[in-house]
Parts: C-alpha cells; sequence; structure tokens
C-alpha cells in the first residue's frame, strides 16, 4: 500500500481554507479528496473509491481537522460534496459519506447518471467497450477477460441520488464550475478564488488517460484538448489540485505540457501507419507504442491510442482503409491509413485573386 501523506492546508486569496486529504482509492493508486471551508458551506470535493480502507482514511483525516488545525468543524457538517467526474476512484465512496453526513450531492448533468445508476451505465459501457475491442483487433477469446479487468463490474458501487446540477448555469457561492469534458463526458474543475480543483483534467505527473468518443460522447481527445484550452483562458490561477498526485504550482506550464505530449502522441501514430507495409489494426498501433504493457494497463494503452487514431480521423488525417469490407457486415478489425483525400478545411482564395 503506497505511503498516504497526512492532511495538508492550503489557503486561497478569498481566504477559503482547502484540506487536502489522500485516500487509498485501488490497490496501487491513492487520490485526493477536499474539504473547503469558508467558502459557502463546508464543501467536501470528490468522495474516494469507497473500496478497502479508502473511506475510512477519509473519515479519520475530516475528523483530525478540528484539532490539528483549529476549526470548528465535525465531519457531519458537511453540506455538499460535489463530484469532479464520475470514475469509480472518485465517487465509489459517496453512499457511505451521504449516509454519514446527510450532504446533498452536486455533479454535472453528464456524468450524474453514472452517480445515480451505475448498474445500467455500466451495462452500456461494457457493450461499447465490446464493439471497440473487436474494432480494434483485440481477439474474440480476450474480451470477456478484459472486461472483467476494466471492472465496470455490475453492483460495483451502491448508487446515489445526484440533488443538484454542477455546471456552469448553476453558480454556486464561492465557487466556480468549469466544465471541462474529454477525460469524463461531465469532468469540472473546481475555482476556489486563485486555487483550482482540477479533478483529473490536470496532473502533475501523468498525462490524463483519454478515451475515444464512441465509447462515451464528450470525452474524447477533442474535447480533452479544447478543454485544456478553457483553463488556459481562466485567469488568476495560482495553483492547480488534482484527484491524484502533488499540488501543481505552474498550471499554464503544465497545460502547455499536456498539450505538446499530446501533440508528440498524436504525431507517432500518424509516423507509424504511414511507415506501416499495409495498413494497421489499432493492436498493431498500440503494440507498436507501449511494447511492454499488460493487462489492465495493455487495455488503458489501446483505449487511449484508440482516441488518438479517432481524432486524428476527426481532423481527416487518418482513414478507414477496409471501409467496404466493414461496410459488407465483416468482423474484421478496422485497419488505417493516412488520408488520400485531404479532408483539411482550406482557406480557399476569393474568386479574382492570384492563388
Ligand atoms: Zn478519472
Ligand atoms: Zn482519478
Amino acid at each position: 500500500m503506497p505511503r498516504l501523506t497526512a492532511v495538508r492546508r492550503f489557503v486561497s486569496n478569498t481566504g477559503a481554507r482547502i484540506y487536502r486529504i489522500a485516500c487509498e482509492a485501488l490497490p496501487g493508486l491513492s487520490a485526493r479528496v477536499y474539504l473547503i471551508l469558508g467558502a459557502g458551506p463546508a464543501t467536501l470535493v470528490d468522495a474516494g473509491s469507497g473500496e478497502g480502507r479508502c473511506t475510512e482514511q477519509i473519515v479519520a483525516a475530516l475528523e483530525s481537522i478540528a484539532e490539528e488545525h483549529g476549526e470548528d468543524f465535525q465531519p457531519r457538517r458537511i453540506e455538499r460534496i460535489l463530484i469532479t467526474h464520475a470514475h469509480i476512484d472518485h465517487i465509489g465512496g459517496l453512499a457511505d459519506l451521504v449516509g454519514r453526513t446527510g450532504a446533498q450531492v452536486g455533479a454535472h448533468p453528464f456524468d450524474a447518471p453514472v452517480v445515480s445508476d451505475w448498474d445500467e451505465h455500466a451495462a452500456v459501457f461494457n457493450r461499447r467497450l465490446l464493439d471497440f475491442l473487436e474494432q480494434a483487433g483485440v481477439p474474440g477469446e480476450r474480451h470477456s477477460a478484459l472486461l472483467e479487468l476494466f471492472g465496470f463490474a455490475p453492483g460495483r458501487m451502491a448508487c446515489v441520488r445526484v440533488d443538484f446540477p454542477l455546471d456552469e448555469q448553476h453558480p454556486l457561492p464561492g465557487l466556480r464550475v468549469i466544465h471541462t469534458p474529454g477525460h469524463s463526458p461531465g469532468h469540472v474543475c473546481i475555482q476556489v478564488g486563485d486555487i483550482l480543483l482540477c479533478g483529473d483534467h490536470i496532473l502533475a505527473r501523468t498525462i490524463p488517460q483519454q478515451w475515444p468518443e464512441t465509447l462515451a460522447a464528450f470525452t474524447g481527445l477533442r474535447h480533452y484538448l479544447d478543454s485544456l484550452k478553457k483553463i488556459l483562458q481562466t485567469e488568476g490561477t495560482r495553483m492547480a489540485l488534482g484527484g491524484h498526485e502533488p499540488p501543481i504550482l505552474g498550471v499554464r506550464r503544465r497545460v502547455e505540457e499536456i498539450m505538446a505530449a499530446q501533440e508528440r502522441r498524436i504525431e507517432r501514430v500518424v509516423e507509424i501507419v504511414g511507415g506501416s507495409p499495409s495498413p494497421p489494426c489499432l493492436v498493431d498501433i498500440a503494440q507498436r507504442i507501449y511494447t511492454r504493457q499488460q493487462g489492465f494497463f495493455e487495455l488503458l494503452a489501446l483505449i487511449d491510442v484508440g482516441s488518438r487514431v479517432e481524432y486524428l480521423e476527426q481532423l481527416g488525417r487518418l482513414e478507414v482503409a477496409n471501409r467496404g469490407e466493414l461496410r459488407g457486415g465483416s468482423r474484421q478489425p478496422a485497419r488505417y491509413r493516412l488520408s488520400r483525400t485531404d479532408s483539411r478545411i482550406t482557406t480557399i482564395a476569393p474568386v479574382g485573386e492570384d492563388a
């Protein structure tokens, strides 16, 4: 188990106190949950996974805040729990924490259905994931094992009602909500004065996982890159605190690094497709990039590469080489080549001007 760091306190330029709580969300993955005091009612941002000792660790940390930081605070005073996005490591602990505090839950309308009906969402997602694996060129006999590894199992989390929408149309006193779709459809960042609680949209060390839009609308690199630009346009952010990993002090620099890394990853796909003797499928491309990934990480890598190929198709730089075959109902994987007809929008010179 990773060593958990102590509760750490941050103060925004508006005087809000933000307490960072570390918990072991999944084996080998620690997550951060934040308590905000002094910006409207006592607010918790994210809820951990609810698995292993995660909730216990969050509650123990919350209980320590009064004494260690001199706050007049008890966990039962938490009035609202805001969800940055509906991934299991951020929402699995909701039911238990709502039960202990009676807090109201806020989530973006695009992610709220996952919180309130995990099982139905899991069924739809797994169906789409199967189609994705088939199109990607993963042999049929591996599908069910990979699906199981992915962990979108029915009954994995106890569902809770979402009480209010967390979006840009419904301002909350003391906080600003910024919708940042990409890593998940309803991902939001929450601005508290000059501190940005950025969930998994921006991480200090890791390039956040991406998914093709065929798996979920409002994910995909196109949305993600737009959402990164949105953060660049957000004025007055001194520091960002993510759902994992250390605080980010140079937010602009980190966003630019992530954009540059995505750019390199995209060009790497173009290079591989362009240099292949015959059109590769997603599995072929992923194996060239990630030579050592196995099991769960192999699946995440494949999904991430899927988001890049999809984006390149949207840009008109890649196309499916065996479209006719697929149209005829073949269950062959989709194979990609560089676009022969460059469908990128070009500027057309007005009539009468020299080209
Ligand atoms: Zn996430
Ligand atoms: Zn996460």
